[in-house]
Parts: C-alpha cells; structure tokens; sequence
C-alpha cells in the first residue's frame, strides 16, 4: 500500500504521524511511504532519516493526499487537509468528531474512510491509542507540579521530595486510572507522600498490589477527596467517566480551604474539568491563581514533550498501521473488532454508532 504522511498544520503540533522507524517496518513489509519534507523536523526526524528509512520525501504535500491510498496522521483534519481526502482513501488519526460537526460533515463529503485512533479498542476493552496520550499526561503531571510549588512560580516553595529530617510533599491524585497511575508513579518515585482516590475499587487494589502499601489507596467519596485536597501541596485531576464531561469533584471553597501556594494540575480539562476554578490554559500561558493556589490546566499537555509523544504514539498505533496496510481497511475491520470500533465515517457515511447519536445523524 501506498502511504502517506503530511506534516500536521494544527497551531503548535510538532508530533508526526509515522516516524522513520515505523517507516521503516512498513517498507520492510512491502509497502510505499510518502512524507512530506519537514514533517518531523521540530522534534529532531530529519528528512534524511526518513529517506534512510526508505521514505520519498516530497514538498508537495497536495502530491502525498493525491497518490496515497492511506494518510497518517496525529491530529484531525484541519479544512484544507480534509477538501483533500477522496473516496477510496483512509485516513488514520486522532478525530474526535462527537463535538465537532464541520469535520464531519467535511470527512462525509470527502467520500474517505476515516478511522479514528480514539475509538480504537483492544481485548482488554481498553483504547489503546488513547492510553499513549494519557501515559504521557500523567507522568508530566507531576514534573509540572513540581514546577509550580517552587517559589518564582507561585508555589508554597515545597520540594516535593522532601530531603533527609525534611518531609516530603503530600500529592493527591483523584482518579487512579491511565493518567492517575502514572502520576502516582512519577510522584512515588520522587518520594512524594502519595495517595490515590478512585470510587473503583479494582484500580485501587491493583494500585495497592503494584506499590506494597507505599502509595496510599483511598474511596474517593467527597468526604475522603475534601479532606485530601485540603492536605495536599500537589492534587492532580485525573478523572474520567467515559462519554461524559468531568464531575467537579471539587468545589470552590474546597479550593479557598487548600494552604497558600498549593498546586491543582487538572489533566480532565479537557473533559472540562474537575475542580470548580479550572478553566482551560494554553502552553503559552499554563497557570493561572485562584484564591492563592495555582491552577495548571492545560489541554494538550503531550505536545509540549511531542518527541515522546510522537514515539509513544507511534509505538501503538504501528501494529495497527500495518495490519490496515497488509490486508486494506476492509478486510482488516472484517477479521480485526478492534480496528472495526475505529471506523467512524465511509462512503459519506457516519459508520460509529456514538458519533451519529451525538451529532444527531443516521448511522
Ligand atoms: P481512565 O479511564 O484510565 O481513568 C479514569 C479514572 O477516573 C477511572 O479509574 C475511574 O474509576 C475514575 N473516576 C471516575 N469518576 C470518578 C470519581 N467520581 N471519583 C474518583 N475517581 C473517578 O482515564 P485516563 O486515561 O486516566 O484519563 C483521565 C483524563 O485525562 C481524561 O479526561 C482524559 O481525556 C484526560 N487527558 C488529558 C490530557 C491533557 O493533555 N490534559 C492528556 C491525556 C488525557
């Protein structure tokens, strides 16, 4: 199969659909793979290397939408990338369309096959391609909040490690799915004092097997997460109730009760939140203050790391890529349930069943 990788042209996204060790596995199976110059150079995948892996480089990206039967990317189709897609031809990426109906609207009139990395599933009724993302989101929780409880950066001025005869920072992580493990991780690594709040009581016990009892497990009823938040110098928001905006576990005052210069990092902005004063920041502009606690809550914390960001993806989504490649997207969502969960939109259609229903169109 022919494949192709534009460059993505969303504001400030570095990360690249294929890199050229992906590109190199696919060339090895017998496919062709086109990239557009340039299109990994901000996180260090020079055109060079993807000609070394076997890519032809090409600067005319209207060329790469033209010939491939399959374009891969990261982010969803910007106006003028979707104008371009056509029928016959798939594209594999993040789409996102439950909210966004101007892109669906443009895949269905692009007659493409559009197969959205998110709605991927695997045997464990996990989504595999999302997980990456969130893996990421997770483990820079804590490095940004560290960041945010030193001095100059409005924090109490509390080194999250404690050092000998000083106590360590207290974190509280709310949620302890993807993101939330990871954090807990991360922190429990800096020698943190963590505890982790979640209302499933299977993620707590895996929580409790993997860390012997050094992170501290806890049913988050509002009682226990009050009482967590108002103790910890870090509280990292990593909910997730699927489909569904972010419950606001905590509350305005809750946040006025938090010591001076403590530090909330929402990573569920993006379901909108789940601490009363968030509201969505950029990587420009990542923190703002709310009744002397810092608030970090970026949306797309992954792509200020885009080089891991963009390994980590590719090492999810390549098994995949591949598997499309070799059989075509037909047989592959035939004989694969997995990759069948991704197809969104066909042949002018709305071919996933959430989608339609929240857009309001036949399925
Ligand atoms: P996940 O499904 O793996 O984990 C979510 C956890 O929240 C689950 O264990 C669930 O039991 C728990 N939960 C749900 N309701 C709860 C409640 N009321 N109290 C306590 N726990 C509750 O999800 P995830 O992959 O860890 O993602 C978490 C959030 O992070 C999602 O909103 C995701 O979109 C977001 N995210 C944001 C970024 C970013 O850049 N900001 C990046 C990646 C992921």
């Amino acid at each position: 199969m022919l494949i192709g990788v534009p460059k993505e042209v969303k504001v400030h996204e570095y990360r690249v659909g294929l890199i050229p060790a992906s590109v190199r596995e696919l060339i090895a199976n017998g496919h062709r793979v086109m990239v557009e110059a340039g299109a990994g150079a901000a996180i260090g995948f020079t055109d060079h290397m993807y000609e070394k892996a076997g890519a032809q480089v090409i600067a005319d990206v209207a060329r790469i939408f033209a010939e491939s039967e399959m374009i891969v990317k990261v982010k969803e189709p910007q106006p003028a990338e979707w104008e371009r897609l056509r029928e016959g031809q798939v594209l594999f990426t993040y789409l996102h369309l439950a909210p966004d109906r101007e892109q669906t609207m443009g895949l269905i009139s692009s007659g493409a096959t559009a197969i959205a990395y998110e709605t991927v599933t695997n045997q464990q009724g996990g989504l595999p391609l999302l997980a990456p993302m969130s893996e990421v989101a997770g483990r820079m929780a804590v490095q940004v909040g560290a960041r945010c409880l030193e001095k100059e950066a409005g924090g109490a001025g509390v080194l999250l490690s404690g050092v000998p005869g000083v106590q360590p920072g207290r974190v509280a992580v709310i949620g302890g799915g993807v993101v939330g493990s990871n954090a807990a991780r991360i922190a429990q690594g800096m020698r943190a004092q963590v505890t982790v709040l979640d209302r499933n009581l299977r993620a707590l016990e895996a929580l409790d097997i993997e860390f012997k009892g050094t992170v501290e497990t806890i049913f988050a009823t509002s009682d226990a997460v009050e009482r967590a938040v108002i103790d910890a110098d870090l509280v990292i928001g990593a909910v997730l109730v699927p489909g569904a905006a972010a419950p606001k576990l905590v509350s305005r005052a809750t946040v006025a009760r938090m010591r001076q210069g403590s530090v909330l990092v929402d990573v569920a902005i993006d379901q909108g939140g789940c601490f009363e004063t968030s509201r969505p920041t950029t990587h420009a502009d990542p923190t703002y203050v709310v009744d002397g606690v810092v608030h970090y809550c970026v949306t797309n914390m992954p792509g200020a790391v885009a080089r891991t960001s963009a390994v980590a993806l590719n090492n999810a989504t390549l098994p995949f890529v591949a598997e499309i490649a070799a059989k075509g997207w037909r047989l592959a969502a035939a004989e694969n349930r997995h990759i069948a969960a991704g197809v969104n939109v066909h042949a002018g259609e709305v071919t996933h069943r959430a989608v339609a229903e929240a857009l309001g169109l036949p399925l």
